[in-house]
């Protein structure tokens, strides 16, 4: 768990604290409190820092966080209240009962060679049943976008909008980082 996401986040805790309100106790790796938002206009030569940065880029009491230690540690915290955790497992279909409701989802073929043919670990098929099967695919899941049709699930709903983000991971000499600075920048 938490392998995937190399990124690193500004984390605003509510609702972790709702969810498990005492993770300063139990370790949560929530250890940089935000300090400052620099908001800098980058000319192609110059950065020009600005007095003041949009009010929505303030960030008092939150965090920086390394989103895939975040990850593990609920990954711990879920897995001792009883859930189990299938990391690697890609949901590949939704399943239906027989009144047409969902039931739960059975996950893509593994243990298919190069060739297509399936080898000495092919695992024969698997479903997973519930009484209730969340889809939190993030955006566009492939089920989720099924789901959508199949129930309409987007009728009268605005159109779904995108934007990209990328993210960039950085090594800083220890020297140079500032621990709990945040640097907003438009420009060049
Ligand atoms: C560049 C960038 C920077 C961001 N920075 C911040 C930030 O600093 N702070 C902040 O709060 N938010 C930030 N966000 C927004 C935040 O990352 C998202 O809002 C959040 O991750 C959405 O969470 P989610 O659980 O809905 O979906 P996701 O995080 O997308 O999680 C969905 C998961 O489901 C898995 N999945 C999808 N389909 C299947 C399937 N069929 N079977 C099994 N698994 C499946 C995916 O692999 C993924 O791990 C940023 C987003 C971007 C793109």
């Amino acid at each position: 768990v938490g392998a995937h996401l190399l990124s690193g986040a500004v984390f605003e805790p509510h609702a972790l604290d709702e969810l498990i309100p005492d993770w300063k106790e139990k370790g949560a790796p929530l250890t940089t409190p935000a300090r400052e938002d620099r908001f800098l206009f980058l000319t192609e030569t110059k950065a020009l820092k600005s007095p003041f940065a949009p009010p929505q880029m303030h960030n008092p009491g939150n965090y920086i966080i390394s989103l895939g230690n975040l990850a593990r540690w609920m990954a711990g915290q879920a897995e001792e209240l009883g859930v189990e955790i299938y990391p690697g497992f890609a949901a590949a279909e939704v399943l239906y009962d027989d009144t047409g409701a969902v039931k739960g989802v059975a996950p893509g073929d593994m243990g298919i060679g190069k060739d297509g043919e399936k080898t000495a670990n092919y695992p024969p098929g698997m479903e997973l049943h519930a009484r209730q099967t969340i889809f939190a695919e993030g955006c566009r899941g492939s089920l989720t976008k099924t789901l959508f049709e199949r129930f309409d699930l987007r009728r009268d709903a605005d159109p779904q909008t995108y934007g990209i983000g990328i993210k960039e991971l950085w090594e800083v000499a220890p020297e140079k980082s500032q621990p709990g600075l945040i640097v907003h920048t438009i420009g060049w």
